[in-house]
């Protein structure tokens, strides 16, 4: 099934998705890369301290905000942002390694991330999730009860400054219903890979037994 994954000898599609926080993306992105063979989905190092039921090296890559200092001034990272007053960043070598492997990977990461990595001229289908309302994110934020209100109010208020980022974006999912967001999100996958760029070897390949 030619489509179903990327081409053996082709390099991987680089997904973005962004959401405001209470979009419900890593549940949505977690789905997908268990749907969808030959996807990974990329893990970040971040400086903020891992919550109850967080692990390091499976949640994030949980480094203090000294070595994540280092590894930016080195240039580790694709891009990196300050996020609600911590540090979260995209390790460039973890992301070249699967895209090299021809394998697909998807990156969650904030409107600023997604930003560094159009500037730096990196090829990337983006994908914007977002709550059907402010009133259901407001709901969601405050059914996940671990924060306090100062900090849903925090979230809330960044939440109105991404969304305006909408349109930056190639695609946009809206998160009604878990399954259903899920299959378009896979929809997107499944026509970046069947492309004509990316499926040009396999039917010429195809088009030489005629
Ligand atoms: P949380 O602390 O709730 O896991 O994540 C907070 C925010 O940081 C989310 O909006 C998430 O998308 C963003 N984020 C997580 N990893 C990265 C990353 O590597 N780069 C950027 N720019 N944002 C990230």
């Amino acid at each position: 099934m030619p489509n179903s994954a990327t081409s053996p000898t082709g390099r991987g599609i680089l997904f973005i998705v962004s959401a405001p926080s209470g979009a419900g993306k890593t549940t949505l992105v977690e789905r997908l890369v268990e749907d969808v063979p030959r996807l990974k989905m990329s893990r970040s190092y971040t400086s903020r301290a891992a919550r109850s039921g967080e692990y390091d090296g499976v949640d994030y890559n949980f480094v203090s905000r000294q070595r994540f200092e280092a590894m930016a001034a080195s240039g580790e990272f694709l891009e990196w942002a300050d996020v609600f007053g911590n540090l979260y960043g995209t390790s460039a070598a973890d992301t070249e390694r699967v895209l090299s492997a021809g394998d697909d990977v998807v990156l969650v990461i904030d409107v600023q991330g997604a930003r560094q990595v159009r500037r730096r001229g990196a090829e990337a289908t983006t994908v914007f999730v977002m709550p059907p309302s402010y009133g259901v994110l407001e709901q969601r934020l405050r059914g996940r009860s671990k924060d306090t209100e100062d900090a849903i109010q925090r979230r809330l208020q960044v939440a109105r400054e991404e969304i305006a980022a909408f349109a930056e974006y190639d695609f946009i999912v809206i998160n009604d219903e878990l399954a259903s967001a899920v299959a378009r999100l896979e929809a997107i996958v499944l026509a970046e890979r069947a492309r004509l760029q990316r499926m040009h070897e396999t039917a010429e390949t195809i088009r030489r037994t005629f």
